[in-house]
């Protein structure tokens, strides 16, 4: 593996270390394409500004450091500036035009709740068996793939459904037909891995293996040390072989510009 764009800073508020130090540590396993893409900041239109986001007054030191960075490591590291970004119907456009403002240069999709955040958002990772849940998250993720701005999906199956089986099945096949189609890759996270979260979620890759959808790999850095993780590698391409994953490798970076009107 010598890519990841998945990296994110102690901007968020809940990760740590120097963005220095996850670069350097990258460099010296390997890695030759790495990506940051933290919390996209976004005030909404109330004026709340959530707090695992970077702020909103620092997204422009984010993107001036990286710059600085990508500079002084240019000889050694292909580093691209970008986002993690939630695909929220009613502000998609808002946020959307903050980060072309912002100059970044991709956004991989991380649906973290399983409707808008604000007011009285559900975590995507809290258990429902409520089918109009499983819908609602599938049709956020199945739009922000067909807007043609999301570079990937960031560990698509995130989302805990507790009910019946084949509704799931269901449900999930159109995440990974839209995958398909639009030929947007579906990430196997690593972070899940380390972390023993509920994902990665094998019900859920079987169903990407049969469809054949575009996968790809991130390590989803909240700390140095995770810059590089060979062990959930390992992990990771054992699922691969057993759902007989179609496997890309190094996702295709779109242009955030393309989708806007
Ligand atoms: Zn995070
Ligand atoms: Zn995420």
């Amino acid at each position: 593996m010598i890519h990841n764009y998945h990296t994110h800073t102690y901007r968020c508020g809940h990760a740590s270390g120097k963005e220095e130090e996850y670069i350097k540590r990258a460099i010296e396993n390997g890695i030759k394409y790495m990506g940051f893409s933290d919390h996209a900041p976004f005030v909404f239109p109330d004026g709340y500004e959530s707090g695992f986001r970077v702020p909103f007054s620092q997204a422009k030191d984010y993107v001036l450091e990286l710059s600085k960075l990508r500079e002084k490591y240019k000889n050694e590291i292909d580093l691209k500036i970008g986002f993690e970004m939630e695909y929220y119907p009613s502000h998609f456009n808002k946020m959307l035009q903050n980060i072309i403002d912002l100059g970044i240069e991709y956004l991989i999709l991380g649906q973290h709740y399983l409707y808008e955040e604000h007011p009285d958002g559900v975590h995507s990772n809290a258990a429902t068996d409520r089918v109009e849940d499983l819908q609602n998250y599938v049709s956020c993720v199945v739009k922000a793939i067909e807007s043609g701005v999301f570079t990937y999906v960031a560990h698509p199956d995130m989302v805990r459904f507790t009910g019946d089986v084949e509704v799931y099945q269901q449900e999930i096949r159109q995440i990974c037909v839209a995958s398909r189609t639009f030929d947007i890759p579906l990430e196997i996270n690593f972070l899940g891995i380390r972390d023993n979260r509920n994902y990665p979620n094998e019900a859920f890759w079987e169903i990407a293996g049969q469809e054949k959808s575009p996968v790809t790999f991130g390590f989803d850095a909240h700390n140095v040390e995770s810059a590089f993780d060979g062990q959930s590698l390992i992990k990771a391409q054992k699922l691969v072989d057993k759902y007989n994953l179609n496997y890309i490798g190094i996702p295709k970076l779109r242009p955030v510009f393309n989708g806007v009107d």
